[in-house]
């Protein structure tokens, strides 16, 4: 993997295609390590992980924590409710504790947007080597997330060769709470980095048309695009349209904790309209996968009988390749340093 470049994993934006090849081939060597014979690889021996989770996390956490263990690094993490936070520290200030133990990288959850931009460019303007790995912030960015659910796509797509061209010209859906999801901002940048079409099915008020556009540039501070040729994004309001030729569906939380206002008054239309159940998913013409990040509202987002439907549902192959690509993430980084 000579050819990465990246100091810090923020934004998938910042992605070329090669990058997400790199990740996809990586995690798929170390995909049996979890599993397999001795369960782990001296790979980050000595080095140091911290997880700094300022929000709640039940899946990032534990399988980064789990990803460091497995190429035999030392673990280290915070826990918000009994550190200096209440005493008035500022989370710049509590990472800047973990670098001076000597973490070679800090994984980072914040639920305001840009925490962990902030103490990357700290990091590089005093000369620091640690590394900085977003686990999600706010509603910007969850890249862990976007590449596991990539590699989830490619597997199913590809089994024997799980990689970005697995995913090409396919016509993946997500539905739900785009606006207030990292995760499909996440999944927008890779999917389209991969050449997928990616429909967007949602209410008004949980996707605004602007949406439509959301790849068309860099995010802001970003010089260019290292993608040449996306795939496109279009908006659908039902899910019967949104479904015709689908070759995957992905649905989302409804983020409720982001919600400033009200902008679902009944969830039982809500799931009426938009939540998946073997029923609706008859429109896609043919079977095709689900996938939702977790944590799920059982007869919200998706019925309960879907989600335990494991013939059509991939949350749990979601959470099973989250490790083997967290653990590519952290040899990428924790190798550099
Ligand atoms: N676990 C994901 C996240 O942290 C999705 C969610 O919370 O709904 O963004």
């Amino acid at each position: 993997m000579s050819d990465w470049s990246h100091r810090h994993i923020l934004d998938l934006a910042t992605f070329s295609l090669e990058d997400f090849n790199s990740v996809l081939e990586l995690a798929n060597r170390f995909k049996d390590v979890p599993t397999k014979g001795t369960r782990k690889l001296p790979a980050l021996q000595g080095r140091l992980i911290t997880t700094l989770f300022f929000e709640p996390s039940t899946r990032t956490r534990s399988s980064f924590e789990l990803a460091a263990k497995r190429l035999s690094a030392d673990v280290q993490s915070f826990t918000p409710t009994s550190s200096s936070l209440s005493k008035g520290e500022t989370p710049i200030d509590t990472a800047l504790t973990y670098v001076a133990m000597g973490a070679d990288v800090l994984i980072v959850r914040h639920s305001s947007t840009n925490v962990p931009d902030q103490l990357a460019s700290y990091l590089d303007a005093t000369g620091s080597k640690t590394a900085v790995l977003n686990g999600g912030d706010g509603l910007h960015s969850h890249p862990s997330q976007g590449l596991l659910d990539l590699y989830t796509l490619a597997k199913f797509f590809n089994p024997n060769n799980p990689k970005p061209e697995a995913i090409k010209g396919k016509r993946i859906v997500i539905v739900g709470d785009i606006l207030h999801s990292r995760v499909a901002r996440s999944n927008l940048w890779a999917l389209t980095a991969c050449g997928a079409n990616v429909v967007l099915c949602g209410p008004p008020t949980l996707l605004p048309y602007e949406f439509a556009d959301f790849v068309n540039a860099p995010p802001p501070g970003q010089s260019h695009d290292p993608v040449a040729k996306r795939g496109q994004i279009t908006i659908f309001r039902s899910l019967k349209e949104a479904f015709k030729g689908a070759d995957a569906v992905m649905t989302l939380r409804l983020q409720k904790e982001r919600m400033r206002q009200n902008l679902i008054t009944d969830l039982y239309q809500y799931h009426y309209e938009y939540g998946i159940t073997h029923e609706s998913l008859k429109w896609c013409k043919q079977k095709v996968p689900v996938l939702h990040p977790g944590p799920v509202n059982r007869g919200v987002e998706m019925s309960s009988a879907l989600l335990e439907d494991t013939s059509i549902c991939l949350v749990k192959e979601q959470v099973q390749n989250g490790i083997p690509i967290r653990m590519a993430l952290l040899y990428l980084l924790a190798t550099r340093v």
